[in-house]
């Protein structure tokens, strides 16, 4: 099997008796031919295992059904259960994938007692409800024919420890995104949810995860990204400094036809900054980050949705589980500190319906942080000169072939910056075990929202 797969070499020789499996899982790994984990069954199966909620980016023939199949089932193994009740189920868009997680499962799962059903719709329907009455661990199911069971109260559960989304995107895009709600909140809540999905930035895929993962749930991003979201234009500006980005950003917002615009900022000092100046120029401007109160968040929310407010200006925090309709704008007044910050800002535009676009503000010190953004994401992002905003600085002379500026580095890094990078590093070495504030994010914990 393993010739089948067009992979990327994982950077370390990791074996799958590093990932912690128990030897019964190992056996069936060694039995299917699977020589080494992939990478994203290396990424994945150690967080998965640590019951961590993930949105992962995986397409198939990355070896992402292994790399949910084997933790599902080494957790199934090691508390198991006396209580009646499906403990684990896995959601796919088409009958045939759900077929061949079903049978991998089975593989994996063969010198197991664990039993699985699969529920598919075009097969007969009685033959399903008996199989689901016999008390099955997993059920690997397409959202429409279960959720006829789940009316019917055929399934429980109510024990489930773990919900799988499979091409979340697909799903969505297939119009299963009312099916899957419901059967998510017909599961208990206290389960770990998976969602997989071959891009990351569908707007869909990203409301679904703030709806359905907890707060903490880590994102995985391991495909090349390079066919991104086909509804957003992804577009650059340079500027000399801070005051010539708000001379940009103002511009922008006058002049770009929008119906709702987003603009992002790294910390909460800045959103405030710039709200009042854009005020004094007549646009219709609110703030929302995380040292607002909840009552405020959502009034500033109404006033959004309804379009008095038509602007928000917003820090990454504040920004995740944001769902309205008719934003066509995103700016980024600061370069996010990582691809998945980028991701998420600009996924807030663009959906299915809707085109979007999303410009970012560079300055000379922000080069290489957006380069690195690009070569994360395979894209390229079109530079867009505005004469009446021009400015000094015309970006890099020079470039890399990473896209980087030549002899940047040297010169944004004098001696005194880099004492104070080892100052830092040297305390996270310190904080490393340490646990996370119950409300801050991973990818944002450094961040003042
Ligand atoms: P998937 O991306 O899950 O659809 O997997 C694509 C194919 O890769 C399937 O035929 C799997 O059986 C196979 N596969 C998954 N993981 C591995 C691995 N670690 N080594 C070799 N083949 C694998």
């Amino acid at each position: 099997m393993s010739e089948q797969l067009p992979l990327v070499t994982p950077p370390q020789a990791t074996t799958f008796a590093d990932l912690a499996l128990c030897e019964v899982l190992l056996n069936a790994v060694t039995k299917m031919g699977f020589e080494r984990p992939t990478e994203v069954q290396q990424q994945a199966i150690p967080s998965i295992l640590e019951r961590k909620d993930m949105l992962v980016s995986a397409e198939t023939g990355s070896g992402k059904t292994a790399a949910f199949l084997l933790p599902m089932l080494q957790n199934i193994l090691s508390h198991t259960s006396t209580l009646f009740g499906t403990r684990a189920l896995i959601l796919s868009p088409t009958r045939e994938l759900a077929q061949q997680t079903y049978a991998q499962c089975c593989e994996f799962a063969a010198a197991t007692n664990i039993k699985t059903a699969l529920i598919t719709g075009g097969e007969d329907f009685k033959r399903q409800q008996s199989a689901v009455r016999r008390n099955v661990a997993v059920i690997v199911a397409t959202p429409g024919r279960l959720v006829e069971l789940i009316n019917q109260q055929l399934v429980d559960f109510t024990q489930l420890d773990m919900l799988i989304l499979d091409e979340a995107d697909r799903m969505l895009d297939m119009g299963f995104s009312e099916a899957v709600l419901r059967i998510a909140n017909y599961c208990q809540e206290q389960r770990q949810t998976l969602l997989f999905s071959a891009t990351l930035t569908h707007y869909g895929v990203l409301k679904m995860a703030d709806q359905l993962l907890n707060n903490h749930y880590k994102t995985l991003a391991l495909n090349s990204l390079h066919q991104g979201h086909q509804n957003i234009s992804q577009e650059f500006m340079v500027a000399d400094d801070v005051e010539h980005k708000q001379k940009i950003l103002a511009w922008l917002l006058l002049n770009e036809s929008y119906d709702k615009a987003l603009i992002f900022t790294n910390t909460r000092l800045r959103a405030n900054s710039l709200q009042d100046p854009l005020r004094a120029q007549g646009l219709r401007v609110g703030v929302l980050h995380g040292e607002m109160d909840q009552r405020d968040r959502n009034r500033m929310m109404q006033l959004f949705r309804e379009g008095v407010v038509n602007i928000i200006i917003s820090t990454d925090l504040a920004a995740r589980g944001l769902d309205v309709k008719g934003i066509n704008l995103v700016i980024n007044f600061e370069v996010p500190r990582t691809g998945i910050n980028y991701i998420h800002r600009i996924g807030r535009t663009g959906r299915a319906d809707e085109l979007g676009l999303a410009i970012l503000l560079v300055r000379s010190s922000e080069w290489n942080l957006m380069a690195g953004i690009q070569r994360f994401l395979h894209q390229k992002f079109t530079q867009r000169i505005v004469k009446e905003v021009g400015g000094s600085y015309k970006g890099p002379k020079k470039l890399k072939t990473s896209g980087k500026a030549v002899g940047s580095k040297t010169k944004e890094e004098p001696k005194k910056l880099k004492a104070k990078k080892v100052k830092v590093r040297l305390r996270d070495k310190k904080n490393i075990g340490k646990r996370r504030q119950p409300n801050q994010s991973p990818d944002t914990e450094r961040n003042v929202e």
